[in-house]
């Protein structure tokens, strides 16, 4: 029962959050208050009525289309809360009710803003990454990776795809990848410690690899600004903060064997 009540208040927690994330996801990259004004239509301005706010209901009985200019409302809307419910409802079933749900999930909104605006603008906000270095880093003091293992992994995560884009640009003569993948590295690094970077390293590329033949397979040319890579660090980051500890121990003992 307990255990209903928690994944139920998650689950609403969840879609909330993730309609505040879309604000943020809308409002960031245009260089605009997250907070006022409120909630409105970007073709009219007409200010939502709170009956016209709720997740995804409000999406579905206005018919995915604007109440007074009858404007079309982007599908990103109702993704991104159902996505922020479901990757709420992961982490609680992965932790439980614990002290280190905190962190995880703010963690997590970051990756789902950082996903979505990089797919959309091809950009890593600094206004995201750096708040969330320090915010991951603080956290860290007090609760698990503990501070060592994320000031180890700050250098890892922006160390390591420095170095990468810095071979790259001196082999290709143009850049590779953006400060902002750097960042965001170090982001991860900040909230998950040393080990979870390289799984989320590991898995982000497993993941551009095989979706980048894909795309080389169907079409051509193009396909470095097809992949912004913030959104495959977005998906390996969410994979190690969910299952980073287990696929690590996996591993360990493999060796150990
Ligand atoms: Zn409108």
């Amino acid at each position: 029962m307990d255990e209903a009540v928690a994944l139920a208040g998650l689950a609403l927690l969840g879609l909330v959050i993730g309609s505040f994330l879309n604000v943020c996801i809308h409002r960031i990259p245009r260089r605009e208050s997250i907070v006022s004004p409120g909630s409105q239509c970007p073709q009219c301005q007409y200010p939502l009525r709170w009956y016209d706010n709720i997740p995804v209901l409000s999406y579905v009985l206005l018919g995915a289309r604007c109440r007074r200019c009858r404007a079309r409302i982007p599908a990103r809307y109702p993704a991104v809360e159902l996505v922020t419910l479901a990757v709420f409802v992961a982490h609680y079933l992965v932790i439980g009710l614990d002290i280190t749900l905190v962190p995880r999930l703010l963690f997590a909104c970051t990756l789902i803003v950082l996903f979505a605006i990089d797919l959309e603008h091809h950009l890593l906000p600094d206004a995201v990454t750096l708040p969330g270095i320090v915010t991951g880093l603080a956290f860290s003091l007090l609760l698990p990776p503990g501070i060592v293992s994320a000031l180890l992994g700050v250098l890892v995560g922006g160390g390591v795809l420095w170095l990468i884009g810095e071979a790259y640009y001196r082999y290709a003569g143009q850049e590779g990848m953006g400060g902002g993948d750097v960042k965001m590295l170090a982001m991860v690094g900040a909230f998950l410690g040393w080990k979870l970077v390289i799984v989320t390293l590991v898995f982000s590329s497993v993941a551009g690899s095989l979706i980048g033949m894909l795309v080389l397979a169907t079409r051509r040319g193009g396909l470095k600004y097809a992949l912004p890579y913030g959104t495959f660090l977005a998906l390996g980051a969410l994979v190690a903060s969910l299952f980073g500890e287990r696929i690590v121990a996996w591993y360990v003992g493999l060796y150990q064997l």
